[in-house]
């Protein structure tokens, strides 16, 4: 079981939607640092842990100096990904570019930046070479196929876009060190969303398995496995969250077990989590514009999809809770909906709520990750504002709502007036 909870209380939300209108996605800064802590502190074993947050889990530079303070770097798949992380003074080893289908401008500003690169393919090794030179040090993603079991948001391996099989990764390894690369890793993510806390254990074991395997056959010592994200979060009240002390000793035996008897006793753990970072500690803050009761009674909010896709996308559960009715007794059945012309434009189908009145706050949980990041401006919606509650309480603008203006920034139509200058 997981307490759903809100880090504001009414009168304090009432106070900061005077200011910042709904909707709004809100972030609490003490919980995302006393998180990423508790991340460190599970992989203190290990010779060294390095966390790469996921920037497209909440790709804002606010968020991400936070987590550069605390110690983490970056994991980017574009080009605007790498520009934040260098926003927010995140450099050089820090920052891992884990893309696939990468353009030669992407390989070409991680170089600059000093980036660790993953490659997704073997054949990717010459278009890296060709086009941005070799990086310091080279990774390559690995999909070890059926021998792992998937999960419905990535998959199953064999069906998966990402990654080398077997017989690929160690011939890329021959090639990229003929090549005159000196330093390696291995990455592999299998997962995504996943809440069993041994899946991420045989993950590792599978993974320092190759990395004995690839130093037997390639004679390359790897700096680093990198776990990739997918720890899941108690989306559900009913769901609990991954224990990270047990999956990091969990980790910390098999690494034991495989890592130190093949003499790679140096080999650091990376992650490149993100859901699991941020995805608790942000909501999206909306108001109850319209009750429409007809087949089923429909409850109409001022955000929409375009502020949380992931309902809509995956059927994915995002807990509701209704401000100042936090105890009531669910006793009305609702689905929350958004505005856009899409049925399936609904947070919440068939739930069970306390009575909702027009005007009430509706807090939607667990929207601080994949939440605003996958916004987007179909029907012209807006994106909405991010805020960030700060450890002294007061509350920041991290990014401001869209406005008309952004959204016709790119026309260019005669004697609009929001023509583009010349
Ligand atoms: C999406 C993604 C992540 C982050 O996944 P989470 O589920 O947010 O932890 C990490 N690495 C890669 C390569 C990804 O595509």
């Amino acid at each position: 079981m997981t307490k759903k909870t809100f880090p504001l209380n009414q009168a304090q939300l009432e106070e900061v939607i005077k200011k910042y209108p709904t909707p709004f996605h809100i972030y609490d800064e003490k919980a995302i640092r006393e998180n990423l802590r508790r991340l460190f502190k599970a992989f203190s074993w290990a010779p060294s842990f390095r966390e790469y947050f996921a920037v497209k889990a909440a790709p804002n530079p606010a968020l991400l100096k936070i987590m550069k303070e605390e110690g983490a770097g970056a994991d980017c798949s574009s080009i605007a990904e790498l520009e934040l992380s260098h926003m927010a003074n995140i450099g050089g080893e820090k920052i891992m570019l884990t893309s696939n289908d990468t353009p030669a401008d992407e390989f070409q500003r991680a170089i600059e930046l000093g980036a660790i690169i993953n490659l997704d393919d073997i054949s990717h090794i010459d278009y890296l070479e060709k086009n941005a030179g070799f990086p310091e040090v080279l990774s390559f993603r690995y999909n070890p196929g059926a021998c792992i079991a998937g999960n419905d948001i990535i998959g199953r391996p064999e069906e998966a876009k990402y990654g080398l099989m077997h017989d690929q990764l160690l011939q890329a390894y021959k090639i990229a060190k003929d090549r005159g690369v000196k330093r390696f890793g291995l990455h592999c993510m299998v997962i995504s969303n996943e809440l069993h806390s041994d899946a991420f254990i045989n993950t590792a074991r599978l993974m320092f398995n190759t990395a004995v395997e690839i130093y037997k056959e390639t004679g390359i010592k790897l700096e680093f496995v990198n776990l990739g994200g997918g720890i899941g979060i108690p989306y559900h009240p009913e769901d609990n969250a991954v224990d990270l002390e047990y999956v990091g000793e969990g980790i910390h035996k098999v690494y034991k077990e495989i890592i130190e008897p093949a003499g790679l006793g140096g080999l650091a753990i990376a992650m490149e989590s993100g859901r699991a970072i941020t995805g608790p500690y942000g909501w999206l803050v909306s108001t109850v514009l319209h009750e429409k009761k007809t087949y089923k009674d429909y409850i109409g909010l001022d955000s929409c999809m375009a502020n949380l896709m992931r309902p809509a996308l995956y059927g994915a559960y995002h807990h509701i809770t209704v401000v100042g009715k936090e105890d009531a007794i669910c006793d009305h059945v609702y689905d929350i909906t958004g505005s856009l012309c899409e049925n399936n434009d609904k947070f919440a189908i068939d739930r069970w709520l306390p009575e909702i009145s027009i005007g009430d706050r509706i807090i939607i949980h667990d929207a601080g990750a994949h939440g605003h990041a996958m916004g987007f401006n179909y029907n012209g919606k807006l994106r909405s504002a991010e805020l960030l509650l700060k450890e002294d309480g007061t509350v920041e603008l991290i990014r401001r709502a869209e406005t008309l203006d952004d959204y016709f920034a790119t026309l260019n139509f005669p004697g609009c007036r929001y023509q583009m200058k010349k």
